[in-house]
């Protein structure tokens, strides 16, 4: 799978700035763009890796997104959900996709896109890792915005993002 995508993650890659962070991106400027519906991975995006809660700064963007889009547009996919997250997104209208495939099985993404009924390019995901997230929304064909400034992470997950990046500057030199 990750070699039949490598020039499309490769392009990701190179494409995107080394400090992209979620609360930096203006919802509204999405919307512009044509995005309708927001899909959020949780660690490093959210949050640090393994928190419960999104970080402080986050709240005022999520409150943001929630009044362009819609909290029933917004959903969170990522390969942890555990129940006090689920909990927390909740109480704000949020969907939080489970039991489907975790990443970089595209079933999560395709989840969302049949519970709204909306064109795959109309969806966003917004992603801290190449080779799970990034790589279902190539599979999905859905846009994604690569999070190359995660929360504070712990340093095996420093470790696999270098590597990762590392995998894919490698495929680079082979084309
Ligand atoms: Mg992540």
């Amino acid at each position: 799978m990750t070699y039949k995508y490598r020039a499309a993650l490769l392009d990701i890659y190179r494409r995107t700035q080394p400090n992209v962070q979620l609360h930096k991106i203006s919802p509204a400027s999405l919307k512009q763009q044509g995005i309708e519906i927001l899909a959020l991975d949780f660690d490093g995006v959210l949050a640090a890796h393994g928190e419960t809660y999104p970080n402080q700064e986050l709240d005022n963007w999520l409150n943001q997104s929630i009044k362009v889009f819609g909290a029933k547009n917004i959903f969170i996919l990522s390969n942890k959900p555990m129940q006090k997250r689920i909990d927390y997104f909740k109480s704000y209208g949020i969907d939080f996709i489970t039991q489907v495939k975790k990443k970089p099985y595209p079933d999560g993404l395709n989840k969302i896109i049949a519970l709204t009924g909306t064109n795959n390019q109309k969806l966003m995901l917004f992603d801290d890792r190449l080779l799970t997230g990034c790589l279902a929304a190539c599979i999905a064909k859905v846009p994604v915005t690569y999070i190359t400034k995660p929360y504070k992470l712990t340093l095996f997950f420093n470790s696999l993002r270098f590597l990762e990046r590392g995998i894919i500057q490698l495929y680079g030199f082979m084309k």
